[in-house]
């Protein structure tokens, strides 16, 4: 449902995420030099590292791990280049290489309205026993994409789909049929449109703004991109009815025409 004239210039009135306390710097675990304040990882990439990955503290499934996305203290993948965010790509794929039981649902949480709970940019791994039931009810479904193309390379394409349930609501997917973002280049690329989006929405809202993005490996394997520039409410949450204040070919015009 597409309900435009509610809002002004892009930006305006978007949530922010906070700027970093100096608790925050101090006390941050995933900052080099303070990797015994995390458990033992279970993977290191890079030598000194450059992506490490850490059994999750409070885990809510059986196996939950955290990819610390840099040694250094960004708070968002919109600060990553290309190369760190092929590292943490690789991170992903050689996780469940190593543990291929059970469904990996693999996603990132950015600032504390998407669920953030530590700033310094990651990604969490979590191991399901099957396919969440998100990803076995699109299982017929091909994601659509020729509606609103923002950026494609390398057979990489993220688009806004006209059904777009929240303004900038995105999926980025291989070109064609793919049920494998565990081997190959093809999900670097895929993360590295994700930072690049990141960054227009950054741009557009004039700073740092909440975000959820998660992979749906299905027998089409696609990212999700879900800004969290609006509060779910009653008729989103019970409902599941979104209404959609920003219609998406204007969203995507927006973004075409801001640098990444
Ligand atoms: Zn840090
Ligand atoms: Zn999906």
């Amino acid at each position: 449902m597409i309900a435009p004239g509610r809002a002004g210039r892009p930006g305006a009135g978007w949530p922010r995420v906070d700027e970093p306390t100096a608790e925050e710097l101090v006390n941050c675990p995933f900052c080099v030099g303070r990797e015994d304040r995390t458990p033992p990882e279970t993977l290191r990439v890079g030598d000194p590292w450059r992506v490490r990955v850490v059994p999750n503290l409070y885990p809510a499934f059986e196996r939950q791990e955290v990819v610390v996305h840099a040694p250094e203290h960004v708070r968002t993948i919109a600060e990553l280049d290309d190369d760190q965010l092929a590292l943490v790509a690789e991170a992903w794929q050689r996780r469940r290489h190593d543990e291929p039981e059970g469904y990996l649902h693999a996603l990132i949480n950015e600032g504390k309205a998407a669920g953030g709970s530590l700033a310094h940019s990651h990604s969490q791994l979590v191991w399901l026993p099957n396919a969440p039931p998100a990803v076995t009810a699109e299982r017929e479904l091909a994601p659509v994409l020729d509606d609103e193309v923002v950026v494609e390379r390398d057979g990489v394409v993220a688009v806004l789909p006209r059904a777009g349930r929240v303004p900038y609501e995105a999926l980025i997917a291989p070109s064609g049929p793919d049920s494998d973002p565990w081997s190959g280049g093809t999900l670097a690329t895929a993360l590295q449109l994700l930072a690049g989006l990141t960054r227009r929405l950054h741009t557009l809202g004039g700073g740092p703004i909440p975000l959820n993005a998660w992979l749906h490996a299905g027998p089409w394997w696609h990212l999700e991109v879900f800004p969290r520039l609006t509060v779910l409410a009653g008729i989103e949450l019970g409902a599941g009815l979104y209404v959609n204040t920003l219609p998406p070919e204007e969203a995507a015009s927006q973004l075409r025409e801001t640098a990444s």
